[in-house]
């Protein structure tokens, strides 16, 4: 029996490595179904090759075009973000791959929870957002989820056979971004072009960005809180500009462990797809001839101020995990539309942080209206700067 895949937002970075793996693969997965956002194009050559049973244009405007496109095969198209929420309660799929972008993944990995579906995680926002909430109704509902993010992944991958043993802590690697080494002077005048050049990976836009401003290694250590039940103590950042080692554990003796390998997505999104069996690959081979030199730094959390405001919106907890997401995302976009500078990023997140209530222990509604009462601060206070 193939494993029967739904991909949310194939047309991304991660969706479509996803499905370069599930073709390389095609006696292990089927496609069921398959997302996207505005890139209509793309999901009907996406649908026509993989003939998955249902696919979702998130994007009304484009429904005719797809749907026109599909008609020669035996797909259902659907249209709208409330699409997503019941096309993965089928019973055509057993595994979900979160490949959205943001806080929008947030209620549709809900319902494939809900329904028993286990997840391949990329969409860490939806851990940042709610990952009290969705960690026990993994429990609950008895749904496992593996992640994709290539740290997380070499975590997860590490504690292989050590259920017994407890972690004293992990060490997430991070690459440093393109302005690695730089002072405040030179991040106070930089493009969108420049933060868009990541030195080690290709990916969306909006977490290059984060990679860029070291948010997206402050999402990742909340989400590895949820992820692995830790404390904000016992999760390290280290820079290791080379991406060589992903991620390390170390175990109450002292011992650390630690996964590695090129830059490569495709090689933690097949480990989560397939979990616990690992499937040949002819992805290239690291060699250690070829990089004389690994080499570690502590992060500047002073020039990069968003991975200090992750870690104390984890201590805070309650909702603080929430407002960071959500003023960031609306930051970056500003960003990205040059609206705003690089630095003006933090300065959004922190006066939203300040702005908007804290819920100590939030409901799904608290997250919901937090989510929107920080997007439209958040939103104003952009306005009010340009
Ligand atoms: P991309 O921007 O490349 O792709 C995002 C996907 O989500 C696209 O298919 C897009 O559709 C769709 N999408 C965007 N917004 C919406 C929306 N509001 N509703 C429905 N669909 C939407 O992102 P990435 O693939 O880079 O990242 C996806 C997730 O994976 C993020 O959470 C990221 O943090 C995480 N991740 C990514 C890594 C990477 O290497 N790229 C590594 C680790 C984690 P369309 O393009 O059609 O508009």
């Amino acid at each position: 029996m193939k494993k029967k895949i739904a991909i949310l937002g194939s047309t991304g970075s991660i969706g479509t490595q996803a499905l370069e793996v599930i073709e390389a693969n095609s006696d292990v997965f089927s496609v069921s179904v398959l997302t996207a956002g505005d890139n209509a194009d793309l999901l009907i050559r996406q649908a026509a090759k993989f003939r998955p049973a249902e696919v979702v244009i998130c994007n009304e405007q484009h429904f005719e075009k797809v749907k026109s496109a599909l008609s020669p095969f035996n797909i259902k198209v659907y249209q709208g973000a409330a699409a997503l929420v019941s096309v993965v309660e089928s019973d055509e799929v057993d595994v979900v791959l979160t490949a959205m972008v943001g806080y929008a993944g947030l209620l549709p990995t809900i319902h494939a929870i809900k329904a028993g579906k286990d997840i391949a995680l990329a969409n860490k926002e939806t851990l940042v957002v709610a990952g009290e909430l969705i960690t026990a109704l993994a429990k609950e509902h008895q749904v496992s989820i593996y992640p994709v993010d290539s740290e997380h992944s070499a975590i997860f991958q590490c504690l292989a056979g050590e259920a017994n043993n407890a972690i004293e802590k992990i060490v997430l690697t991070a690459s440093g971004g393109p302005f690695r080494g730089k002072d405040r002077a030179f991040l106070s005048a930089v493009t969108k072009q420049q933060a868009l050049k990541h030195p080690n990976w290709t990916m969306g836009a909006k977490i290059t960005i984060d990679s860029a401003t070291l948010m997206n290694k402050g999402l990742e250590v909340i989400e590895a809180k949820w992820l692995f039940d830790l404390n904000a103590s016992q999760i390290d950042v280290i820079v290791h500009p080379q991406s060589i080692i992903h991620s390390l554990v170390q175990f109450e003796d002292g011992s650390m462990k630690a996964q590695m390998g090129l830059p490569d997505m495709k090689l933690p999104i097949q480990y989560a797809l397939n979990y616990p069996n690992r499937l040949k690959s002819d992805f290239p081979r690291f060699n250690f001839v070829d990089y004389p030199s690994l080499t570690f730094e502590k992060p500047d959390l002073e020039t990069f101020r968003n991975l200090a405001i992750a870690y104390d919106a984890l201590e805070k907890g309650g909702n603080a995990a929430c407002i960071v997401n959500a003023a960031n995302e609306i930051a970056v976009d500003a960003f990205l539309h040059d609206k705003i500078g690089f630095l003006d990023i933090s300065d959004v997140i922190v006066e939203s942080l300040a702005k908007i209530a804290f819920v100590g222990n939030p409901s799904f509604a608290d997250y919901v209206a937090t989510n929107e009462a920080t997007r439209r601060f958040a939103s104003e206070m952009i306005q009010v700067k340009v």
